[in-house]
């Protein structure tokens, strides 16, 4: 889906500064050598960024993002990353309370489908701290309008997905995301993707088909569903890919580029989830911890020991 971009010209008190002014240049100054700093990098930019009271401790544990790989994200779509102040631009805070999921097509009939559900909700409410309420299932006739086959089985379109959800989204919703069973394409050009969501239309979906077996591999399934589930609803909240820091909202273009990224979100990315939602970093970690705990999701709860043991110092 389109997403709204940063404009490239600046507004200052009603002039739009278009880059140069026409003033004379002052007299060359002598500089002394050792006063040349090196230039920053976008990334190392982007961590210097000064954080909301009480997150900065957490950059000495947060991992800065490292290099890009051949048939990694970056390498395959350069990106820019966002700033809290572009977040602040785009990001109007959440008037509704609840996130919605939307059962879609085959995921009523599969019990391990619905399990994973159940495991999520909790999961999404503490993380988002907020409600987690499901609509009634969208029916495969309407979400695989578009279907096609690949080695996996049928495979959907999500923008016919995107487009139903537009339709029945309540006014109260914070965040709609559909969840099925059936592998899911962007595009005709696309093999697949894990999820998609609406930059400024709070619809998502995202699809179990490459997550694994829940019955046989729990905690891998659920780690990877969980962070589908919340990149794409952070960015319906306008949190763009994270280029800075090792994080839940960096692009991935390959299952093991997927698995690598941690489940707590970076500061910066942690900053633009308290502008969005308004949520209470402390209370989040605290019911988090208990989440993770009770569904047996160990490295979330060792992430956020990390977390709070940094704040201590
Ligand atoms: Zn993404
Ligand atoms: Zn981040």
């Amino acid at each position: 889906m389109g997403r709204i971009l940063a404009v490239s010209a600046v507004l200052v008190g009603g002039i739009i500064v278009v880059g140069m002014l026409a003033t004379t240049p002052p007299p060359p100054r002598a500089v002394p050598a050792t006063a040349a700093k090196p230039r920053l990098s976008r990334e190392e930019v982007l961590r210097a960024e000064a954080l909301p009271e009480g997150l900065t401790a957490l950059t000495k544990v947060a991992q800065p993002k490292l290099p890009s790989r051949e048939g990694d994200w970056l390498t395959e779509h350069p990106e820019e990353g966002q700033s809290l102040a572009g977040h602040r631009a785009d990001c109007q805070p959440v008037a509704g309370r609840t996130i919605y999921l939307v059962p879609t097509g085959e995921l009523q009939a599969s019990a391990a489908g619905a399990r994973v559900m159940d495991l999520l909700e909790p999961l999404l409410a503490a993380h988002f701290q907020l409600k987690v309420k499901r609509l009634p299932a969208l029916d495969r006739a309407v979400a695989g309008k578009s279907e096609r086959k690949n080695d996996l089985g049928p495979q959907w379109l999500t923008q016919d997905i995107l487009e139903a959800l537009l339709k029945l989204r309540p006014d109260d919703a914070a965040a709609v995301m559909a969840i099925t069973t059936v592998d899911l394409y962007p595009d005709p050009t696309w093999n697949f993707v894990f999820g998609e969501a609406s930059y400024d239309q709070r619809v998502g979906v995202m699809s179990l088909a490459r997550t694994g077996d829940v019955e046989l591999e729990k905690e891998l399934v659920l780690k990877r569903s969980y962070g589908t589930a919340m990149h794409e609803i952070g960015h319906m909240f306008q949190l763009q890919h994270c280029v800075a820091w090792e994080c839940p909202m960096n692009g991935c273009n390959h299952q093991e580029e997927s698995d690598s990224r941690p489940l707590e979100p970076c500061p910066h990315c942690l900053a633009k989830l308290m502008r969005a939602t308004g949520l209470d970093p402390n209370r989040r970690w605290a019911e988090l911890r208990a989440a993770f705990e009770a569904a047996g999701l160990t490295q979330g709860v060792k992430e956020i020991d990390r977390e709070l043991q940094a704040l201590k110092k």
